[in-house]
């Protein structure tokens, strides 16, 4: 959807803002460029709407060399985020919402209307929120608004220059948050600078780590975490990049312990025998379907004798995660419950419970495989700069 070519950029003032820019972003990609200050990231941004122009390479959007395109017309197909959001301070926040729309010829009431579903859809209510000015609102409400405005024409694409930087550290978390669940519907092509490398591994499907005008890694947040390419890239992603894969790592069926298990309806007693048989102390306690009940100890079920069944018995699992979610996620369940081990759900359906010392294997397995997947990385990258 974006492709770079060899692209270039030499400032009048001789200044080698990149040099030798070749990628590409696929469609529905969110692609974070993430680096310290004054290494290129906004040069690279600005060349793709036509702020600024490469002095060297081309760039495509949408298979389209964009150095033929008109300048405006380009630009309505490119939503641009930026830090402050950059709203108009006398206009209300409706009025700035609808900015684009009415710069494109549409009515105003039907500007307005697709305004306030926007707003609604970044959790603000229009009624509310649309009558105010922006110095009425909050950063983080200000930063909602600059998305809503960058959505409101329905551009396939989005480029967003540290769109959460300006915002304390809990209110960047939310937004960053809901702009992910927000991309899961709106799937747009993502060009998101920051120099933040938590925020890149949070946001991004695939990361380019700048160096000085240059990118020194292009690949998932896994592979950049577990297999820096350059010594450069592992100072950048920093010492506790272990820590830091957990929360890209998702938990596989095959990361999965199967414990004992005892049915809902069965007495007391059965299961008391067979945990025995078996030396368990615990079993999962599953319903008909084989839904996640709750959990039940041996030794409850051995003290209830002959009387009653398991679901009697069976206490609530507290400690659970779906299946697919980050490593991290089942870690912090595990501390927060104290508990030695987590429940793993797909859907209602008990999938199997992970333990500390398959999670470590879950995460060796993310090391091992991005290994390959650098590898791989490298030959795509190759060939973007061959054509
Ligand atoms: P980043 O967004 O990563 O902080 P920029 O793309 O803004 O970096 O800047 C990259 C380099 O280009 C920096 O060294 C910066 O000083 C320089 N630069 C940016 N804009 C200009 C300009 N208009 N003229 C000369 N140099 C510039
Ligand atoms: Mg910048």
């Amino acid at each position: 959807m974006i492709r770079f070519e060899q692209v270039g950029k030499v400032y009048p003032d001789g200044t080698t803002a990149v040099d030798g820019l070749s990628f590409e972003v696929g469609e529905g990609e969110l692609v974070t460029l993430v680096g310290p200050s004054g290494c290129g990231k906004t040069t690279t941004m600005m060349m793709v709407n036509r702020l600024i122009e490469p002095t060297s390479g081309r760039i495509l959007v949408d298979g389209e060399d964009i150095s033929a395109a008109d300048p405006v017309e380009l630009r309505r197909r490119i939503g641009y985020v930026i830090q402050q959001a950059g709203l108009f301070p006398h206009r209300t926040v409706l009025d700035n919402t609808a900015t684009v729309p009415s710069l494109i010829g549409w009515k105003k009431a039907r500007a307005r209307e697709r305004a306030a579903e926007l707003l609604e859809l970044v959790g603000l209510d229009p009624k509310t929120y649309g009558p105010r000015y922006p110095a009425q609102l909050s950063g983080g409400q200000r930063q909602r608004v600059g998305v809503a405005r960058a959505l409101a024409a329905d551009p396939p694409v989005l480029l967003m220059d540290e769109p959460f930087g300006a915002v304390d550290p809990v209110v960047r978390e939310r937004l960053q948050n809901e702009f992910l669940r927000l991309q899961d519907t709106v799937r747009k092509t993502v060009l998101l600078v920051t120099h933040d490398i938590e925020e890149a591994v949070r946001m991004g499907d695939r990361i380019a780590v700048y160096g000085q005008g240059r990118i020194e890694q292009f690949d998932t947040p896994a592979a950049v975490l577990g297999a820096p390419a350059t010594d450069y890239v592992a100072r950048f992603v920093g010492a506790d990049r272990g820590l830091k894969r957990l929360s890209v790592t998702a938990i596989e069926a095959d990361d999965l312990e199967q414990p004992p298990v005892a049915r809902l309806d069965e007495t007391a007693r059965a299961a008391a025998v067979r945990l025995r048989e078996q030396d368990a102390r615990w079993a999962v306690v599953l319903g008909p379907g084989g839904d996640l009940h709750g959990w039940v100890s041996a030794e409850a079920l051995a003290i209830a004798g002959e009387a009653g069944t398991v679901g009697d018995l069976a206490r609530r699992m507290e400690a659970w995660v779906p299946l697919g979610a980050p490593l991290k996620q089942a870690f912090s369940e595990m501390l927060q419950h104290d508990a030695g081990w987590v429940a793993v759900v797909d859907g209602a359906r008990f999938a199997g419970v992970l333990t500390p010392a398959k999670l470590h294997e879950a995460l060796r397995r993310s090391v091992d495989a991005d290994a390959q997947g650098v590898a791989r990385g490298a030959v795509e990258f190759d060939s973007v700069s061959d054509a």
